[in-house]
C-alpha cells in the first residue's frame, strides 16, 4: 500500500519512495549495549527534567549512530509540544545543510495539559526522527519518505530497544496518513 501523496511526487522522488517501502528493519549491531541509556533516559523523562533528559535522550542516540556508523546527529529537547493544524508536534529532524549539523528535536510535554509524555510515545518519537537521519546516511536515500516500511523500520527499532515481553507480538503500527504531519512539519521535507 503506497500513501495517498505518493501520487503527486516526481518521478525521481517516487523511486526514493519505493526504495523506502522495500526495507523493512535496521539491524542494531549491539542491542543489550544500549540498555543502561534507555533505562537512564526512561528515569530522565520520569523526573520532568529537561536537561537531563536531554543528555539521555543525546547519549542514546550517539551510541546508535556510533554502532551503525553514521554520523552523529544533534538532538534538542524541547519542553511543551507546540500546537499545529489537527494537533501537536512530537518531533523534527532537520537535515544537515552547508555547515550546519542535522538535528533532532523532540518534545517532552503534551500541549493540552503540559503534561510529560509516557516513555514509550517519547522513544518512539525520538526513534522515528532517528530513521529520518538513517535513511538519509545509512540507507544512502536521496530523501526520506513515510512510508510503510519507514514505519517498519521505526517499530523495529523500538522492538530491539525495548525488549520486554507481550503476550502477543506487537503488530508494526503503521499510523494512519492523516496522522503524519503529527510527527513534524515545515522544516521535515516531508
Ligand atoms: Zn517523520
Amino acid at each position: 500500500m503506497k500513501f495517498g501523496y505518493y501520487n503527486r511526487l516526481g518521478e525521481k522522488q517516487k523511486a526514493t519512495y519505493r526504495k523506502s517501502d522495500a526495507i523493512d528493519a535496521v539491524k542494531v549491531p549491539d542491542a543489550g549495549a544500549l540498555e543502561p541509556l534507555v533505562g537512564q533516559l526512561e528515569a530522565a523523562l520520569s523526573s520532568g527534567k529537561r536537561l537531563a533528559t536531554a543528555k539521555a535522550a543525546s547519549a542514546l542516540v550517539l551510541e546508535l549512530c556510533r554502532q551503525l556508523a553514521v554520523p552523529a546527529v544533534r538532538v534538542t529537547v524541547r519542553a511543551v509540544r507546540p500546537e499545529i493544524e489537527g494537533g501537536e508536534l512530537h518531533g523534527l529532524y532537520t537535515f544537515a545543510e552547508k555547515g550546519t549539523a542535522p538535528t533532532i528535536e523532540v518534545w517532552m510535554k503534551t500541549a493540552a495539559h503540559e503534561r510529560v509524555v509516557r516513555f514509550r510515545t517519547f522513544l518512539r518519537t525520538l526513534l522515528h526522527e532517528l530513521v529520518h537521519h538513517l535513511d538519509v546516511t545509512l540507507l544512502g536515500l536521496q530523501d526520506s519518505f513515510h512510508t510503510e516500511g519507514f514505519f517498519r523500520r521505526e517499530s523495529s527499532l523500538v522492538r530491539q530497544l525495548v525488549a520486554r515481553p507481550q503476550s502477543k507480538p506487537a503488530k508494526a503500527k503503521t499510523p494512519k496518513p492523516r496522522q503524519l504531519a503529527l510527527f513534524e512539519m515545515g522544516k521535515a521535507r516531508s
